[in-house]
């Protein structure tokens, strides 16, 4: 197994993509907090993982915005199972609006969730990573960390923040074998898209239809979309990958819809 007993948190993990990665990760024998902003459903999720096994997972309620929250939820974390070896900063929103009438209250709260919250769950975790002289850090990026589309200012420079967030932890953390990576995903069905799906047809005035075959997968190279799965083996490479040989790099899994 790939992660046996390392101690892994993943925020935004009581759904979605986050979950899936939680998942793959006890499926590997890692030790996973659920940091997410319900401790309810973050305990929900905990006790479904840790049935499946080998590993475990317990639930963290934990607003990645709010810095107390965060430096608690760790300091727990840490109490429970003595460090973190990995960091998963996956909690996310989207908010799409015309950047004419984006309100102001809803730019902060994306840069907040999406950059403050990657910043301050990083920040808590590696000094512990530090004193461990090894941990692995990684960011949900998106195609948007290095693309742009109509309606998401707000999230397409969050997302292309976090690469350079990344780099600068690649190269202070090398020297402690703190390594630090960013995940880009294309389109994938989880409720933060299902959501965009109606919002998107009505903003562009065109069918559901067409925003998922004309905007959202138009660019894939056989108009698929990305899995929940996909991108957890990505986060499995990152997580589990020994050197400083692969830090500060951003990997697109997206069928070919962005190509570097
Ligand atoms: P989702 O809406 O299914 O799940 C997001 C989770 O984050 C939820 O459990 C929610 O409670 C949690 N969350 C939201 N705000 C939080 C906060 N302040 N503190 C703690 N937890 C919070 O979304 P998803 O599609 O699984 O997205 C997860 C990440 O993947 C996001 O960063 C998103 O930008 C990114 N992403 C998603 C897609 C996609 O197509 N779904 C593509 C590329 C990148």
């Amino acid at each position: 197994m790939k992660l046996q007993d390392k101690v892994c948190m993943v925020t935004g993990s009581a759904r979605g993509i986050g979950e899936g990665i939680a998942r793959r990760y006890v499926a590997e024998g890692a030790r996973v907090a659920i940091a997410d902003l319900k401790l309810g459903a973050a305990e929900e999720t905990a006790a479904r993982l840790s049935s499946m096994g080998p590993g475990i997972a317990i639930g963290v309620g934990m607003d990645v915005t709010d810095e107390q929250a965060v430096v608690g939820g760790v300091e727990a974390i840490v109490q429970e199972w003595g460090g973190i070896d990995v960091l998963v900063s996956n909690a996310g929103v989207q908010i799409v609006h015309k950047i004419e009438e984006f309100p102001f209250a809803d730019w902060k709260k994306m840069l907040s969730i999406h950059l403050d919250g990657a910043f301050l769950t990083s920040r808590a975790c590696i000094p512990h990573m530090y004193e461990k002289k090894a941990g692995s850090i990684i960011f949900m990026g998106s195609v948007h960390a290095k693309e742009a589309s109509p309606l998401k200012s707000a999230y397409v420079t969050a997302k292309h923040g976090l690469l350079g967030l990344a780099r600068v932890i690649a190269k202070e953390g090398a020297a402690h074998g703190v390594r630090a990576n960013v995940i880009c995903p294309g389109f994938v069905k989880t409720p933060l898209v299902e959501k965009q799906i109606p919002e998107q047809a009505k903003l562009l005035g065109i069918s559901e239809q067409d925003v998922v075959e004309k905007v959202m997968l138009r660019e894939t190279v056989d108009q698929e979309f990305t899995t929940i799965e996909d991108v957890a083996e990505v986060a499995l490479l990152f997580a589990s990958f020994s050197t400083n040989a692969l830090t500060g790099q951003s990997l697109i899994v997206s069928h070919g819809w962005y190509m570097e």
